[in-house]
């Protein structure tokens, strides 16, 4: 881990807004003291996003969205645009395999969506992995080359620290099948190559994350990879107590290193 850590929670589409303002209030209480060392980001659902970042306002603990369109407004009923978050919403997640798979969005939809996020100067995390059936076939650095190429094609950026990459096995997502630290590294190794690539110097201020069944048995070893510059955590995330133990992990990797 070279960069300063990014440890994201992705609720998925889970808690009411009540449930998800007092769990966050919670986080807040638990991972404050780590911020000094980590970036701790939480994803919540939109509808409860505005509520939390008001609640979270001053506080170390940074927020942002799951999804949005490309689009500033108009008729596309059931969407949030990333005019709308911006000015106080941090972060945006943008091509989760959930939203690659479920909802059938492509990496040219996924690229409008990148660009209008930096538009609107959110920061992006752009989402990419293999499916099991193109691991198997050996394939991953194909899919991994093709996603990162469609979906930062003419990108352009103030802040390269705004852009950050999530490597997600879509094999390893919810299913308690973590990629080894080994091969996560290897694979997060050729995202930081294709970063290079595309955007010369400017990327080693770029962070490369893994997710994908990250728990506080794994994330140490995960985090101590030198590629591996945080996590994006789903199902450990809805839990305090273990968001906690990895928030926990990684700042004390980063202690770690520093000595
Ligand atoms: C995710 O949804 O981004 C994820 C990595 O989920 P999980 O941690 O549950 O595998």
């Amino acid at each position: 881990m070279m960069r300063r850590p990014l440890i994201s929670g992705n609720w998925k589409m889970h808690f009411t807004v009540p449930e998800g303002l007092e769990y966050a209030l919670h986080l807040r209480q638990d991972l404050s003291p780590y911020a000094a060392l980590v970036d701790v980001l939480i994803l919540p659902p939109s509808v409860m996003l505005w509520e939390i970042a008001n609640a979270l306002r001053g506080s170390p603990i940074k927020v942002g969205a799951q999804n949005a369109g490309w689009e500033d407004q108009g008729a596309f009923t059931g969407e949030i645009s990333p005019k709308m978050l911006a000015g106080w919403c941090e972060y945006l997640l943008i091509g989760h395999s959930e939203r690659r798979q479920v909802f059938r969005e492509t990496d040219e939809e996924l690229n409008r969506k990148v660009r209008a996020a930096f538009r609107h100067r959110l920061k992006v995390i752009l989402a990419v992995g293999e499916t099991l059936e193109e691991y198997d076939a050996g394939r991953t650095a194909d899919v991994i080359t093709l996603q990162m190429t469609a979906g930062l094609y003419q990108v352009e950026l103030q802040h390269p620290v705004d852009l950050s990459i999530a490597y997600e096995p879509v094999w390893a997502i919810g299913t308690g099948r973590a990629a080894t630290p080994e091969y996560a590294n290897e694979t997060m190794a050729l995202i930081r190559r294709l970063l290079v690539r595309n955007f010369g110097e400017a990327a080693s201020a770029m962070r490369v994350i893994y997710g994908g069944s990250v728990t506080p048995a794994n994330a140490r070893s995960l985090m101590a990879q030198q590629e591996i510059d945080g996590a994006l955590v789903g199902g450990a995330s809805l839990k305090a107590g273990d968001f906690t133990q990895i928030v926990k992990a990684a700042a004390e990797v980063t202690e770690s290193q520093r000595v």
